[in-house]
């Protein structure tokens, strides 16, 4: 049984993976075996060009669909890049930002992943919003610095109120498509860091928040991890591409 009051959330981050005929199956797998016929809220993050065609096959479904990333800025001149407004015509309800794999490879500070969850919320978007810390942070003992710091970075714009309407994840960069799990006590030992800088600003809005883990969880993992008292759930990368191991990760988060 679930004794928390925040419904587990698992979303799948399918990274730049998949052609439409992949895309189209996967999406037939989930909907058969029934990924979302549980209590866990399940999304799914398909690559921009697959959004649509995902969205009309979910259409029906209790899976939900949701964005990889956004534009900071509203529609106009900035070729290659996709508005809010746009994700959410398409149907989406959530949108990762701060993706530690857009913060390393594409160049994205802590101010850039702010403007992306106050343009996503304009336009009635739930941003997903990843922080962690990287392996030499953590070694360093920099965890608790680096998390607080991406957090507090989109708290100081978007003031607390916003993550009524949020969600975080944490995901240590060194867990990130790496086999390499955090221990329970490792994610636990962060997602109440964050509630509790959360609940410093807002006790209800911390006490109500979504705080995901991400970084390597796999079907025999899940249930430890989702079963920490701050866990809500998780971001899944390379296991999201798998139906049979997505679906087993969706049980493990009811609880
Ligand atoms: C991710 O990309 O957000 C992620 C957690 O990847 P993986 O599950 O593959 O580690």
């Amino acid at each position: 049984m679930n004794l928390k009051l925040r419904r587990p959330l698992v979303a799948g981050n399918w990274k730049m993976h998949g052609n439409r005929a992949e895309a189209e199956r996967l999406v037939g797998a989930l909907i058969a075996r029934g990924a979302a016929a549980g209590t866990a809220e399940v999304v799914l993050c398909p690559p921009f060009v697959h959004l649509a065609d995902v969205g009309r096959q979910l259409a029906g479904s209790r899976i939900t669909l949701g964005a990889q990333d956004v534009c900071a800025e509203e529609p106009g001149a900035h070729t290659g890049e996709i508005a809010a407004s746009m994700l959410a015509d398409l149907g989406c309800r959530y949108v990762i930002v701060g993706h530690s794999e857009r913060r390393a490879l594409y160049g994205e500070g802590d101010a850039l992943v702010a403007r992306k969850f106050q343009a996503a919320q304009r336009h009635g978007l739930v941003p997903v919003l990843c922080v962690g810390e990287t392996l030499a942070e953590r070694e360093r003992g920099a965890t608790r610095e680096v998390v607080l710091r991406q957090l507090d970075a989109v708290l100081s714009n978007a003031g607390a109120d916003a993550f009524a309407a949020a969600v975080v994840a944490y995901e240590p960069v060194w867990a990130i498509g790496t086999g390499r799990t955090a221990t329970p006590g490792q994610a636990q030992e962060v997602h109440a860091l964050i509630r509790v800088r959360m609940a410093e600003k807002d006790a209800r809005i911390a006490a109500s928040l979504r705080v995901l883990y991400g970084g390597s969880v796999k079907a025999d993992n899940a249930g430890l991890l989702f079963a920490m008292p701050d866990v809500d759930g998780g971001l899944i990368g390379g296991a999201s591409l798998k139906a049979e191991e997505f679906t087993a990760i969706c049980r493990a988060a009811e609880g």
